[in-house]
């Protein structure tokens, strides 16, 4: 896919107005679209890597990137304490609906495990 076609690369371009929430060299988040908690952000590497298993090793720095940021998030977001749930879905079985790897950052009620 080019990263014309990719929804999240076009966002992470500024061509769809989105709401970002956060942002740092390798990363940017925005609430998803339909949400499934009361917070509920998506943080996304800038550069198009459509999931894990198209991670490379060059790809560390801007997968550790992902963490720190919802690490970030998750504190300016008031739920660090109360805790939260990070989820990247990977691939159809896992509910991958988006081609562009995104780590879910959900918080605000209490989650279900193991998840549905
Ligand atoms: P997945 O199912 O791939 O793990 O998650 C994709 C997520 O992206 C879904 O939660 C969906 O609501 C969200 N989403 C899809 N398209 C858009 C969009 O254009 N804008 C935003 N903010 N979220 C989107
Ligand atoms: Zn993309």
């Amino acid at each position: 896919m080019s990263t014309s076609e990719c929804i999240f690369c076009r966002i992470a371009a500024g061509e769809v107005p989105t709401t970002i929430v956060h942002e740092n060299y390798h990363t940017i988040a925005f609430r998803d679209l339909h949400p499934k908690a009361p917070v509920h952000i998506l943080i996304i590497p800038k550069k198009h890597i459509a999931s894990i298993d198209a991670v490379t090793e060059d790809d560390r720095g801007v997968m550790g990137a992902l963490f720190t940021a919802a690490r970030d998030i998750a504190r300016t977001e008031g739920v660090a304490e109360s805790g939260y749930r990070v989820v990247m879905n990977t691939g159809k079985a896992a509910g991958q609906t988006v081609g562009h790897a995104h780590l879910h950052l959900m918080a605000g009620r209490d989650f279900a495990w193991p998840p549905g």
